[in-house]
């Protein structure tokens, strides 16, 4: 077994039961790409059993802190049946759910979601990446599904050493669809493993969606604005909310815009299946910032507004230009509400903490000479877990703010 030796005083955050072991940590030791490593303190105390990653700067992640504990096929089939039982614990109300979320669930690198009867897998680490077929193995096996898509394109690979991969590890013969539909409270939502963002959708804004369906009926919003709407899911939430309120499909529209042609195409298509004819929505294919500003000008307002744009800070280093940017959106958002309006805004840069977020809210307000009551203070969904050993697993925060 090879041995990892930390570097005097470096042993406080393993300690502590934070999962990451960095570069900068480490006074001597190594392993091959995935190997699984003994950590030890300066003075040679065991502290845990980690997978060793040769070219990232984070240099081993650990499996446990037990020192009896092997790193087996049981010890990781442990790990799966537990991440699948636990999601029955978070009353979850769709057949899409992250049933793996990494760190969170104590495999880190590893992200399984489920879509009906398929499953998505993002391998990100050397770790799970050395284990992938037993992993595959326990998750067919507890789930009960066959049906194993990989979409492990993404550049985070890169920093791992990994070259970037997609496409099936298990189907029964013939059986390939990339193209499958969910039930999320009740709607029908279309969605593509193949071509669609991170494994296909974003189960993480579930619950913020069935808020703002709650919103859009109980304010009876007759106009909506759903900025970087992807597949359109917060468009047919309000959609949905609206015609509670009787609004749909009398005066109600949801206007929704992404600039991603494909994204908008399976929006209209989820409006439709979940009965909004074209005559209540409109897909707009443009840059979102260029977008508020025409409406600002044009003396356009809405009822209800939705930002929930992708991660601008993507680390530490980005955070004040990602500041900027989430300011001026939020700020013209502000502008072009009605009063009594609500906005739902979002971060999903792991950078931004919510009080920074917060900050950032309450400068665009001021900048916009608006004031609006904070209703509510929103976060992922249960399914993505955010654990009390692991704060960066804190990355999703979002404000209701209904407009003075
Ligand atoms: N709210 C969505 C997820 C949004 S993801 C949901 O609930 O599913 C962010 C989206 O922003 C992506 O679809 C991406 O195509 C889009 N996007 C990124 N930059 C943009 C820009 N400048 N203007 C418009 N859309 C943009």
């Amino acid at each position: 077994m090879k041995t990892l030796r930390l570097r005097e005083g470096k042993e406080r955050s393993l300690l502590r039961g934070h999962p990451w072991i960095f570069e900068s940590a480490i006074a001597k030791g190594g392993a091959d790409a995935g190997e699984t490593v003994r950590v030890e303190s300066s003075a040679g105390v065991f502290l845990a059993w980690a997978a060793y990653s040769p070219t990232s700067k984070i240099k081993a992640r650990v499996w446990s802190f037990d020192e009896k504990q092997r790193i087996d096929e049981a010890f990781l089939d442990g790990l799966i049946q537990k991440a699948v039982a636990s999601r029955a614990m978070f009353h979850i109300d769709s057949n899409g759910v992250r049933l793996v979320h990494a760190e969170s669930d104590g495999l880190p690198g590893l992200i399984v979601d489920q879509y009906a009867d398929t499953l998505v897998l993002q391998v990100l680490s050397t770790g799970v990446e050395r284990f992938k077929s037993i992993l595959v193995k326990s998750l067919m096996q507890h789930t009960g599904l066959v049906r194993v898509y990989e979409r492990s394109d993404t550049q985070a690979r890169t920093l791992e050493g990994l070259a970037q991969t997609t496409g099936w590890l298990h189907h029964p013969e013939g059986e390939r669809a990339v193209q499958l539909q969910i039930t999320e409270h009740q709607w029908r939502l279309n969605l593509d493993i193949e071509q669609g963002h991170k494994t296909g959708f974003y189960l993480d804004q579930r619950e913020s969606r069935r808020r703002f369906a709650e919103y859009a009926q109980r304010m009876a919003f007759e106009s909506v604005l759903n900025c970087f709407c992807y597949t359109g899911g917060f468009s047919v939430a309000g959609a949905v909310g609206m015609r509670h309120a009787g609004v749909m499909p009398k005066s109600g529209h949801v206007l929704s815009i992404d600039s991603s042609a494909l994204a908008l195409k399976t929006a209209a298509e989820n409006m439709q299946l979940n009965g909004f004819s074209s005559d209540h929505f409109t897909m707009m294919d443009a840059d979102v910032n260029q977008s508020l500003r025409t409406f600002l000008q044009e003396g356009r307002r809405f009822d209800a507004i939705v930002l929930d744009p992708p991660k601008f800070a993507p680390s530490q280093a980005h955070v004040e230009r990602a500041a900027r940017a989430y300011k001026d959106i939020n700020r013209l958002a502000l502008q072009i509400l009605r009063p009594g309006g609500v906005l739902f805004t979002f971060s999903c840069s792991g950078g931004v903490s919510a009080d920074l977020f917060h900050k950032i809210v309450a400068s665009a307000g001021a900048d916009a000479h608006v004031d609006g009551f904070i209703a509510e203070r929103l976060q992922g969904a249960m399914d993505h877990p955010m654990t009390l050993n692991f704060p960066e697993g804190d990355y999703l925060k979002g404000l209701v703010v209904i407009r003075k």
